[in-house]
Parts: structure tokens; C-alpha cells; sequence
């Protein structure tokens, strides 16, 4: 099975990656897979996993790779993701990397291409602030707000390097309106030779 597309969209807390990704997935007709969101959904409905991880979430921890391995691991075995995925806030860390391989591996399958998304740490900061107001996410807190955004320094940020040197990045400017910072996306993709089929 090679058929589909498969992308990563990658880039600091902040910068718009859950905003764009469901663009981004409807635009190729594939579904979003959203550790952050998958996180969040079982930690609002109280499972097994939730109240794992919810104390995780709340520190900005990253949520240890053997839980969030196999939790995406699953997910990509369904049969919608079988025609493709764009995976939003995974792989974070060297490990996930690896996973991800080794799980497109079996089905003999690899990435299209990873969407960087750019966005300066002002700018970033600023919006989460803001979305900590509208949304009242735990984790939008201005220390935990910090802490996520140097782990991602830290820990994210050097797999861009990796992913380029696969010949596999393409680097989109987050600044801007929500329509224009998409239509960026889109045609860095098709330049890039990857194009949206709706
Ligand atoms: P943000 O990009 O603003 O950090 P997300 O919704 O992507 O927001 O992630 C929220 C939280 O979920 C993270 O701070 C972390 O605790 C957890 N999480 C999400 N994805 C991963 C991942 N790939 N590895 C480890 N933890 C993750």
C-alpha cells in the first residue's frame, strides 16, 4: 500500500499546527491524528489512560514514548489511516521517530513530507496567552506555557534537522491569517510535489 498521502506537521506550541491540521486533512482527504487532542479527549472522559496522563498534560511534561508510541501505533493501524494521515504533534522525540518508521515500515510505507511550521517564541507565547484566556486549557499557564516551549526546544526542535536531512522538510512561516498561513501550506506542498486533492 503506497497509495494516500502521509504527512507530519511539526512546530512549537503555539504555532498553529492544530488549526491547520484539520485544514490541511480535509485538503487531502485524510484524517488527523492529534496525540494532543487524543490525550486530551481521555483525560476529559476520565479512561484508564487519562487519569494516567492527566497530571502530565497539566505540567507540560512530554507523556512517557512506550504510552504515546502505542497509542499512535493503534491509531495508524485503523483502516481509515490506511489511505493516508497527517499526524499533528507526533513524532516529538528521537524514540517516536523511530516508531513511526518502523510502523510505515510494515506496511511499506513512508512519509510524504514534514510541514514545519515557523513562529517565533513572542509570537507563540502571545497566542497562547490569549488562547489561555478563550479556552481555559490547564496547560496554557505562563510557566507551563515556558516549560512546554523549552522541552520543545530542546527535545522537538533538533528533529527538523533529521527530517531535512531525509530530504523530507518543507519549512511554512506560521505568521499570519489563519486562510493565508493554509494556502502557504498548500502550495509549499505542491512546489515540493506533494499536491492537496481537493
Ligand atoms: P502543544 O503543541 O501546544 O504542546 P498539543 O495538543 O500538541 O499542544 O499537546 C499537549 C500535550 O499533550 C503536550 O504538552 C504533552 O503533554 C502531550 N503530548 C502530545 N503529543 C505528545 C507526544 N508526541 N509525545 C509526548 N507527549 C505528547
Amino acid at each position: 500500500m503506497t497509495s494516500g498521502t502521509r504527512l507530519l506537521l511539526i512546530g512549537p506550541p503555539g504555532a498553529g499546527k492544530g488549526t491547520q491540521a484539520s485544514r490541511l486533512a480535509s485538503a487531502f482527504g485524510v484524517p488527523t491524528i492529534s496525540t494532543g487532542d487524543i490525550f486530551r479527549a481521555n483525560v476529559a472522559n476520565e479512561t484508564q489512560l487519562g487519569l494516567k496522563v492527566k497530571a502530565i498534560l497539566d505540567a507540560g511534561e512530554y507523556v512517557p514514548d512506550d504510552i504515546t508510541n502505542a497509542i499512535v501505533a493503534d491509531r495508524l493501524r485503523e483502516p481509515d489511516a490506511s489511505a493516508g494521515f497527517l499526524l499533528d504533534g507526533y513524532p516529538r522525540t528521537p524514540e517516536q521517530v523511530a516508531e513511526l518508521d518502523r510502523v510505515l515500515a510494515e506496511e511499506h510505507n513512508g512519509l510524504d513530507a514534514v510541514v514545519q511550521l515557523d513562529a517565533n517564541t513572542d509570537e507563540v507565547v502571545s497566542r497562547l496567552v490569549k488562547r489561555a484566556e478563550e479556552q481555559g486549557r490547564a496547560d496554557d499557564t505562563d510557566e507551563v506555557i515556558r516549560h512546554r516551549l523549552s522541552l520543545y526546544e530542546q527535545q522537538t526542535a533538533p528533529l527538523i534537522e533529521h527530517f531535512a536531512q531525509r530530504g523530507l522538510l518543507v519549512r511554512v512561516d506560521g505568521l499570519g491569517a489563519v486562510d493565508e498561513v493554509t494556502e502557504r501550506i498548500l502550495s509549499a506542498l505542491a512546489e515540493f510535489g506533494v499536491a492537496a486533492s481537493r
